[in-house]
């Protein structure tokens, strides 16, 4: 631990010179540190808690029966006059947090006291589109070097000593929509990442830059007909050029990247989801429309796309197909699952893509009424399709439908976790719907690309939020917590027996993993709409979680935002353990 100490004196100090990661191999975060971070306990150097995302720790210094301890040792402010939505997953490593805050600012803190190192303030210029709030959802350690997306669509690699930049890289023009706030991942010395913007008829993409010069390595673009690239060369197209989409329309085919992927070593595979394809108004795009709203199995070494699950075909209901796969092993099978926007709970075999099982996750759901596992495709319910603009007396204004879910989907971006404890997958989902009609649109740069109106509607007087516990082996539902807001915040498992999350009300919770009982909450002063860790100091189990209300629902939310408008912003980071 001689080392922490060192690296602190020095950061308040004279400018450290930057050892290259290929001549000193093993200085600061190694790729053993990352591939066994699942393992691990004293530090997290990946986000999802380990590469398969499971956010599931080994620890049970803190479980059932003494959770109800637990205590704050510091809280930090994030600060400023900007605050709102906080989404972000803390790092740790060496005595220090990594972590980002709203308005793609990042800051090192110590552990121990909760004082701050450096912070880092990206200087956004003006006219920059997030469409979901000005939020950013992590960052990635490798090497002396702490790596980070901007909303003006930058890849900032910093050092993690000194805050100072050493490479930065333009992943997209975001005068044309695109932005990034995702956390990049570590997969063989390259970085990679995807770019947000779906809203605006951006392109979507997934990207690997080598890690210590941010020199691209590869690109594979997510709709059919553009060119990949390959080591500065074109490589393959994806897709087969106007298989699937009709026309010019794939040139703004949205399929945005914007949720962040990550890395099974056993099958040496990236998982990155598609968003939504543009425009919303899918009577202009007759087709299935790939890769959007797919989930992408794609070769690290040179983008190529190995399979793909698509979960919403000609998908009319921005069901976007991001959502996080997560990898687990059970009944001898290499599975991974995913709770789709579409209200979908998947469990598919990961070495090829095929379905195992897919049932439904919240209630109502109206747009298909099952998914056929043999082909992977939904049983569409054909009259709850928004009706074609061009068919309506004015030709402004298609058919209305009631859809559930909302667009903001039976599970958003907050991700699920798996506990190897319970073998449950632990579900933050909402029971909602839409009044949803398709308007006319054409493409301009730069602008909303929609052709579609909206307001989203609760189901249910009392609650929208549920936490599910699901078995993945057969999609049944072992318990709900449910809550009244929706719930936005990602979850985390222990080998104690306990669940973590937080709700916009400000509570971050302990559940028991068996019966969805709260064992334990503290209120943190303003919503949890972000990602919580734990891990292990001198014998003693410590928990941050970062609290800010804020994200997409206040934003998009129609009726929904408007029972929940009494929430507070805020921006902090808590740390908790049980007193010695
Ligand atoms: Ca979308």
């Amino acid at each position: 631990m001689n080392f922490i100490k060192t690296t602190l004196a020095l950061a308040g100090g004279a400018a450290i010179a930057v050892s290259s990661m290929s001549s000193q191999a093993q200085a600061g975060v190694t790729d053993a540190d990352i591939a066994n971070d699942s393992k691990t306990t004293h530090q997290i150097v990946t986000n999802g808690m380990g590469r398969k995302g499971q956010r599931f720790s080994p620890l049970k210094i803190v479980n059932k029966s003494n959770v109800k301890k637990l205590l704050p040792v510091w809280s930090f402010s994030f600060g400023g006059e900007k605050q709102r939505g906080q989404e972000s997953q803390p790092l740790i490593y060496d005595g220090v947090m990594y972590v980002t805050s709203s308005y793609s600012r990042i800051f090192a803190v110590d552990v121990k006291t909760g004082e701050e190192l450096w912070q880092y303030d990206a200087r956004l210029p003006d006219g920059i589109m997030p469409c979901c709030d000005v939020i950013n959802r992590g960052a990635a350690l490798y090497g002396d070097l702490v790596y980070f997306g901007t909303l003006d669509a930058k890849l900032v690699a910093l050092d993690r000593k000194t805050g100072k930049v050493k490479w930065k890289k333009k992943l997209g023009d975001y005068k044309a929509g695109y932005s990034f706030t995702a956390a990049p991942f570590i997969v063989k010395g390259n970085v990679i990442t995807g770019v947000s913007g779906g809203e605006f008829g951006i392109v979507g993409k997934v990207e690997a830059r080598n890690a210590e010069t941010g020199e691209l390595v590869w690109s594979r673009p997510t709709i059919e007909g553009h060119m990949g690239m390959l080591n500065g060369k074109p490589s393959t197209m994806t897709g087969k050029l106007n298989a699937t989409w009709p026309g010019d329309m794939w040139k703004s085919g949205g399929g945005a990247t914007w949720l962040g992927g990550n890395y099974d070593d056993e099958t040496d595979t990236i998982f990155y989801g598609a968003g939504n394809p543009a425009p919303w108004n899918s009577h202009l795009r007759k087709g299935d429309n790939l890769y959007a709203a797919s989930r992408l199995a794609i070769n690290p070494d040179n983008g190529e796309i190995k399979w793909h699950l698509q979960t919403t075909p000609w998908e009319g209901w921005d069901y976007d197909g991001v959502n996080e796969v997560v990898s687990f092993n059970a009944g001898g099978k290499k599975l991974a699952a995913t709770a789709d926007r579409n209200g979908f709970f998947y469990v598919m075999d990961r070495t090829n893509g095929k379905l195992q099982n897919a049932t439904p996750f919240v209630e109502q759901i109206s747009w298909a009424s099952s998914i056929d596992v043999k082909t992977g495709r939904p049983n569409f319910i054909d009259s709850n399709r928004a009706g074609d603009p061009t068919k309506s007396a004015d030709g402004k204004k298609g058919k209305a439908i009631f859809a559930v879910p909302s667009f903001l989907g039976g599970k958003n971006w907050m991700p699920m976790a798996y506990s190897q404890n319970s073998g449950l997958f632990y579900v933050p989902s909402n029971e909602w719907g839409m009044d949803l009609w398709n308007e006319p649109v054409t493409y301009k740069k730069g602008a909303a690309y929609l052709g579609a109106g909206f307001t989203i509607k609760p189901l249910f007087e009392d609650y929208i939020g549920s936490l599910k516990a699901i078995d993945p082996m057969d999609g049944s539902i072992k318990w709900e917590l449910k809550n009244n807001a929706p719930l936005w915040a990602g979850v985390m498992t222990t080998a104690g027996g306990l669940v973590f999350t937080g709700n916009p009300e400000g509570y971050f919770m302990a559940l028991d993993d068996a019966t969805g009982k709260v064992l334990w909450k503290f209120q943190t002063g303003s919503g949890i709409v972000s990602q919580p860790v734990t891990w292990e100091e001198n014998g003693e189990q410590y928990f941050a979680v970062v609290s800010g209300w804020g994200g997409a629902v206040p934003l998009w939310g129609g009726d929904v935002a408007k029972r929940i408008k009494h929430l507070n912003q805020g921006g902090s980071v808590w740390v908790f353990k049980m007193p010695k």
